[in-house]
């Protein structure tokens, strides 16, 4: 009998086939990971998910930073593209927030012709003068690359002329294969020319970078308070509600918490080699993962007050969500969810549905890597192509003035196996057997997905979300939340369920029916299967 994935690649002709198939998986064991393809151009021609490079770069990482000037040069629709469209909150600097704003060159026709330097000299004059901001980050675009203007001499001559921090960032959008390769260029930018360069030192020694938290509805707010009662110090977050100063001093803070292991990973694996601060994989998207979270994070500080207080604080923030969750829990429990959303995050929402009784059946990431899926021990099988080479790996040396352990290697050691210690495991050891991943999904597979698992709910990204909810199926956009959240920690958790619940019992849906329920499917292929076609091909 054909298997549900076999039904999915089965729609393709020979050559979509032989690329499709190695990015589809169904688990053939619980919890035991199988190799996926991933981190690779896309079919043209498929409608996808995916983000350009200086998506990536402006867009995720460097777009939240408050008191920065983040300028898009190139024209405008890219500039509109990336303008807040992932509600990265920020509480502001003396009730100023630079995020809100989009600044772009607006590069015109003449400019490409004849260059746009000089457009980007007044931009940036402008964006000084008018705004005051720490720094400046120049992001390139396609077009940028394409003419060749030399924003590199732009930043440095910014940085005479102004005496203010100005970074160039090469993240063209046709740069590597999705968003990923930008959030690397912006790791890169970050690491080179700004971390290691702020005196602000923590005054405890609890003291944190909260790493891959882009303070979507508030994430970061909610998860601060928490480690804040605690007794943590957040020396930085990287980077919703960042701060340059705070970014700049990260290096001072004593452990990184990676919450998205996809976008940050290379930052927490350079500041372990120059400085020697550990990184732990973190999750703070779930009640039980927010818990083992806290728990990991007492035992890297082996302190007696530290865990009594850890355990306090789970107690309090439980005792006061506890009659929500039963009542989510009965209400939620054994409804079947679809999360196909970033690189990372449909992890974390896998792990808070499952606190409410719900299965995720059907998943997958938008640029994840192998890592991301199979766990960070795959990384050395990992083959590089030229689009990967084509970004800039930096390797950096260990600064002997500043470099320090917290832990001794013994404790190091002993704690490596015991938490996700500079260690990521990938989502599929948390899936069971029969769990579909599509890796870069587009629309016709997440149409079979819907037709073949009928989730009760999907969670989506910015594109696919439209033709999920005209389908008839109860689906929240997670780029955004929809004008929701925050969904991290324990109240976060609630906060979740309720739209969860919200949104799968909303009248409408009994208004719309699904057309597979209602229309014949098309079947058919073209002479053999497309799997026998497909097989000859390979
Ligand atoms: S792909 Fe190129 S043109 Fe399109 S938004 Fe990205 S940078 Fe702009």
């Amino acid at each position: 009998m054909e298997t549900k994935r076999e039904k999915i690649l089965d729609t393709y002709s020979g050559l979509t086939f032989k690329n499709r198939k190695d990015h589809v998986v169904e688990l053939e064991t619980d919890h035991t990971p199988q190799e996926i393809t991933a981190n690779k151009r896309s079919v043209p021609g498929l409608m996808i998910n995916r983000g350009c490079c200086y998506a990536g770069c402006k867009g995720v990482v460097l777009g939240p930073i408050q008191d920065a000037v983040t300028l898009e040069h190139g024209p405008i629709g890219c500039g509109y593209y990336t303008w807040m469209t992932r509600r990265n909150k920020a509480r502001g600097i003396n009730g100023k927030s630079l995020i809100q704003y989009s600044f772009s060159t607006d590069l015109q026709e003449t400019d490409i012709v004849f260059g746009g330097v000089k457009k980007l000299k007044q931009a940036v004059k402008e964006a000084v003068e008018i705004f005051h901001p720490k720094a400046v980050f120049i992001c390139a675009t396609c077009p940028v690359g394409l003419i060749g203007d030399d924003i590199n001499s732009v930043a440095k001559w910014a940085k005479e002329e102004f005496g203010v921090q100005c970074i160039s960032f090469s993240c063209e959008g046709y740069k590597g294969v999705s968003q990923s390769a930008g959030h690397h260029i912006a790791n890169n930018g970050l690491m080179k020319d700004v971390i290691g360069t702020g005196t602000n030192k923590p005054t405890t020694p609890f003291s944190i970078n909260l790493l891959g938290e882009y303070n979507i509805g508030g994430d970061a707010f909610e998860t601060e308070r928490i480690l804040t009662k605690i007794g943590y110090q957040v020396v930085s977050k990287f980077t919703g509600d960042g701060v340059y100063d705070e970014i700049a001093s990260a290096h001072l803070a004593n452990l990184n918490l990676v919450q998205c292991h996809r976008s940050i990973n290379y930052i927490a694996e350079m500041m372990k080699v120059k400085y020697g601060i550990d990184w732990l994989k973190v999750n703070f998207i779930g009640i039980k993962e927010t818990i083992r979270t806290l728990r990991e994070m007492a035992a890297y500080f082996d302190d007696e007050g530290l865990k009594k207080r850890t355990e306090e604080v789970i107690t309090e923030e439980l005792t006061q969500i506890q009659g929500d969750w039963d009542y989510y829990k009965k209400k939620l429990s054994g409804k079947k969810a679809g999360i196909f959303v970033g690189g990372s995050r449909s992890h974390h929402y896998m792990d808070l549905l499952a606190d409410f009784g719900v299965e995720t059946v059907v998943t997958g990431y938008e640029f994840a890597h192998r890592d991301d899926y199979e766990g960070r021990e795959v990384i050395p099988d990992i083959k590089l192509d030229a689009d990967t080479k084509n970004i800039e790996q930096l390797s950096p040396e260990k600064d002997e003035s500043m470099y320090r352990r917290y832990i001794d290697d013994d404790t190091y050691n002993e704690l490596k196996g015991k938490i996700e210690l500079d260690y990521y495991k990938g989502m599929m050891k948390d899936m069971k057997k029969g769990s579909l991943i599509i890796d870069d999904y587009n629309e016709a597979e997440t149409e079979d997905a819907l037709s073949l698992y009928k989730p009760d709910i999907f969670y989506s990204g910015i594109k696919d979300n439209f033709m999920i909810l005209k389908s008839g199926t109860p689906a929240k956009q997670m780029h955004s939340y929809d004008y929701d959240g925050p969904y991290t920690c324990f109240k976060g958790a609630i906060n979740f369920a309720h739209d969860t619940f919200d949104e799968v019992n909303a009248p409408a849906w009994k208004l719309l029916t699904p057309p597979w329920n209602t229309e014949p499917t098309l079947e058919g292929s073209l002479g053999n299967s497309a799997i026998e076609r497909g097989e000859q091909h390979a």
